[in-house]
């Protein structure tokens, strides 16, 4: 039985006003799910309560929490926003009604898929906390998904592959990326499911091995060295990601070689840079697979050390080396900088952060204004958020990720909408090339604009992406017009 103490118990640190909030909303949610059950035939309460500590777990703030407990709570017909408002305030109403699933709406199809996705990135949009808080429904949801009816466990299962992990991992939240992928994963595709367990069953014990080998004379190498590790343990590639890079290498498991990896959590970043090179010195590295995501990260915050060594018994295997902030980032992402410090907010910085990280965000919701029809509106979503991603440079060393097979068109939109209208040649690496070439990750790419440029029709045949298609359709049809 979930009761109130236990719940307050598991907050870290509240204020008073916290702890009122919290239970008011526990005690509102309790009562309005009374009679409610699920499909498991458990109170519905049960399901708003787990999804509540799934925030607390992330470290999210009070309000985030409270709203977490209500999120269900305007399915009721007889609760209102207005009600939550009064009750819980502004703050809380928002979040819960950007949280709100429509299901309750009558069913239209594909349509009103995309419709509750459109809300969703609007409310997202104006504040990254509605997501997390879909994110901790949607967990418990799959955890719960055997009770449901077949085609809607299908369903539910891909929509969380395709729209709800992706943005989990755009921001950076591998803990919960992977946990909503491998709970998804059977029920999405079961066949591929069994298949790529099995293989991943043969394939790691002996993967182990050699991580277990080498881990004992790396242990050895860096206590003389005199540099201790806060930990070291083993991770297995979750399923469904090994199962994306097995499609990439026809299902071969003898392709892929982050099946396990050794993880080294050190105290400082010159000490990862040090057990790098002891690694080194140690087993030859396999080359092009040495990844410094300290010095560049990934777009989405990850930061780590990545290198393959020949282990000299006719293995290989990855290891990974990190700070533990960084290995803080990899897990939470965008949740560890909403972190709830009391006294330590920095308003700031925060915006500075959350800005930059959801930028991507407020231009999906921007751009689905513009796209009046929603089969054509998921069909891209799920484009842009699913496809893998290319790292490209500008001359001054910034990057910007793009989907994979973009071309310098669409570098030059994601720049700046003036620079892609305007562009008349690229170079890519210092050499000029035609503006269909499409760009390979770590190309260094300058645009080159002329100011009588315009953009092509022809453009459209070999862009990537939504925001590239939207200005050039916008350009074309101004200069018809004129
Ligand atoms: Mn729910």
């Amino acid at each position: 039985m979930q009761n109130i103490q236990e719940f307050i118990a598991l907050l870290k640190s509240p204020s008073h006003k916290d702890k009122e909030l919290i239970t008011h909303a526990f005690n509102f949610a309790k009562k309005v799910h009374e009679n409610q059950k699920r499909f498991s035939g458990e109170p519905y309460f049960g399901h708003v309560f787990e999804a509540a500590k799934t925030l607390i777990e992330l470290g999210m703030d009070a309000p985030t929490i409270a709203a977490g407990l209500l999120h269900d709570t305007l399915e009721e017909s007889a609760i209102t926003e207005a009600i939550i408002e009064k009750e819980f305030g502004k703050e809380v109403a928002f979040l819960v009604s950007g949280a709100t699933k429509i299901d309750k709406y009558e069913y239209r199809g594909q349509e009103r898929h995309a419709e509750s996705l459109r809300k969703l990135l609007l409310a997202v949009s104006k504040d990254v906390r509605v997501l997390i808080i879909k994110l901790a429904d949607r967990l418990h949801n799959l955890k719960t998904l055997q009770y449901v009816r077949p085609d809607k466990q299908r369903r539910i299962a891909l929509e969380t592959l395709e729209i709800y992990s992706p943005i989990a991992n755009r921001l950076g939240m591998g803990r919960i990326k992977g946990a909503l992928e491998d709970l998804a994963f059977p029920y999405a595709y079961p066949k591929e499911y069994e298949e790529t367990k099995l293989l991943l069953k043969l394939k790691s014990k002996e993967n182990q091995k050699y991580l277990e080998k080498i881990y004992r004379s790396l242990s050895k190498q860096l206590a003389e060295e005199h540099i201790k590790p806060i930990s070291t343990d083993y991770r297995l590639k979750h399923l469904f990601s090994l199962y994306k890079k097995l499609k990439r290498y026809d299902m071969d498991i003898n392709k892929v070689y982050d099946l396990a990896a050794l993880r080294i959590v050190v105290t400082t970043v010159a000490d990862c840079y040090r057990v790098l090179g002891i690694i080194h010195g140690m087993w030859r590295p396999l080359p092009g697979r040495i990844k410094d995501y300290v010095a560049s990260p990934k777009i989405n915050g990850y930061q780590s050390l990545h290198t393959t060594i020949f282990t000299g018994d006719g293995g290989i295997a990855e290891i990974q080396i990190r700070t533990p902030e960084m290995h803080q980032e990899a897990e939470f992402g965008i949740a560890s900088h909403l972190l709830y410090k009391e006294g330590e907010r920095n308003p700031y910085k925060e915006e500075q952060l959350l800005g930059k990280k959801t930028a991507w965000i407020k231009e999906l919701a921007e751009w689905q204004k513009q796209v009046a029809e929603s089969g054509i509106f998921l069909r891209e979503l799920k484009t842009e958020l699913f496809k893998d991603r290319v790292f490209i440079f500008t001359p001054d060393g910034d990057v910007v990720d793009l989907p994979e097979g973009s071309t310098p068109i669409d570098f030059a939109y994601t720049i700046h909408s003036d620079i892609g209208d305007h562009t008349a040649g690229a170079r890519i690496n210092k050499k000029f090339c035609s503006l269909n070439t499409k760009l390979k990750n770590g190309d260094i790419v300058e645009i080159v604009t002329k100011r009588g440029s315009s953009p092509s029709t022809k453009w459209l045949e070999y862009i990537k992406t939504a925001l590239a298609r939207k200005h050039i359709k916008a350009a074309i049809s101004k200069t018809a017009r004129n």
